[in-house]
């Protein structure tokens, strides 16, 4: 419910803007010839500022899917974005609020750059590379926090292992998927600060979340 108000709101806000400007401009070219011009250039750049908008939300809904299946419960994904919330997010990929009782918000934000590669793993061939492995990452390991996962090194694991899932949702066969979470673990894992890796982060280890199969990440 909130969300969709959410949605509705931004969508009020470039409608009222554009409302705005037109009337300025359209006070400002008093000469009737100009008129027609300034119009339909007005309507262009609402029509394209309205489509952008309308793209984004929707992969919003498409990646905020993804992660209420991960978490088990109703939540969002929020990019990072011009009219979205100019949270700063600087020196992070993403991030889940947790309150002082450690419970998580139902909302995770995400940096451009992290949306802008889920984007173009959803559209690409889902070949193996290192943006397509961030964003996927990035976004299994938020659902993660947003299951209440609160430990960075736990969500790390645990996202990892939902990195399949999460690629799968995304176009991904079911090849492609475990190639870009083997990949994350054996390139990326490594590099990540000490605090969100673990030695228990390893097949048949006690963060392996199926233990009884072979099959990892
Ligand atoms: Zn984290």
């Amino acid at each position: 419910m909130a969300e969709s108000m959410h949605y509705s709101l931004r969508l009020l806000v470039i409608a009222v803007l554009a409302i705005i400007v037109g009337k300025i401009i359209w006070d400002a070219f008093n000469d009737e010839g100009s008129r027609p011009v300034v119009a339909s250039a007005l309507l262009t750049a609402i029509a394209a500022l309205g489509y952008f908008e309308y793209q984004a939300q929707a992969a919003e809904q498409r990646f905020g899917a993804i992660a209420s299946q991960i978490a088990h419960r109703d939540v969002s994904v929020r990019c990072q974005g011009l009219l979205g919330d100019v949270a700063d997010i600087s020196g992070h990929l993403g991030y889940v609020d947790f309150d002082a009782s450690g419970n998580p918000s139902d909302t995770t934000h995400i940096a451009r750059d992290a949306c802008d590669w889920l984007k173009d793993y959803e559209r690409g061939d889902h070949s193996v590379g290192l943006d397509s492995a961030m964003g996927v990452h990035t976004l299994a390991h938020e659902a993660m926090h947003l299951q209440g996962v609160i430990d960075e090194a736990k969500a790390e694991c645990y996202g990892l292992q939902q990195m399949p899932r999460v690629a799968e949702r995304l176009g991904a066969s079911p090849q492609q998927a475990h190639a870009l979470a083997v990949f994350s673990y054996r390139a990326i894992y490594p590099q990540l600060p000490r605090a969100y890796r673990s030695p228990e982060c390893a097949p048949g280890r006690a963060l392996d979340l199926s233990k009884s199969t072979p099959s990892w990440p």
